[in-house]
């Protein structure tokens, strides 16, 4: 069983505690939609085991998020017709951290999508973040 905070909200998310649109599971991962989505199909992929951020995750941990961020951007070209993706990973208040357990953001992009970074979470349409998990996951 992994270590978790009692306090994190992702921690939550990976035991059930809370809901969220999984897209992806294994052994050291989760993957899930983002309630405010910066495109179509924005997602993120945390460790199972707490770590706050870069400076904390252990080294395997950090290799299966990256080998899971990679299957799910494939997806996003393959399934949302997305054209482009980026990954995106905040360390620290100074860096747009605002959830203290490692996360990787895999935010798919369409041809002149007018997305600028850093952008301004707004509530999704969650039945949109829905019906894009769907198409996401296995
Ligand atoms: P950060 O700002 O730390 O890089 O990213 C945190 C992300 O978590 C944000 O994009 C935000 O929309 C997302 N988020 C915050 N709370 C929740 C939640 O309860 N469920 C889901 N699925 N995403 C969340
Ligand atoms: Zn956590």
């Amino acid at each position: 069983m992994a270590t978790a905070d009692p306090d994190c909200l992702f921690c939550k998310i990976v035991a059930g505690d809370i809901p969220a649109t999984v897209v992806a599971e294994d052994e050291r991962t989760v993957s899930f939609m983002d309630i405010n989505p910066a495109t179509r199909g924005h997602a993120l992929v945390i460790p199972r085991a707490h770590a706050r951020d870069l400076h904390e995750i252990d080294t395997d941990d950090l290799k299966a998020v990256a080998a899971a961020a990679q299957r799910l951007a494939a997806r996003q070209l393959e399934r949302l017709g997305a054209a482009g993706v980026n990954l995106l990973n905040s360390n620290g208040a100074a860096a747009w951290q605002t959830v203290f357990h490692f996360h990787m953001h895999v935010i798919p992009r369409y041809e002149d999508d007018p997305l600028k970074l850093p952008w301004l979470p707004a509530s999704g349409d969650m039945d949109d973040v829905a019906a894009a998990g769907a198409q996401l996951a296995r």
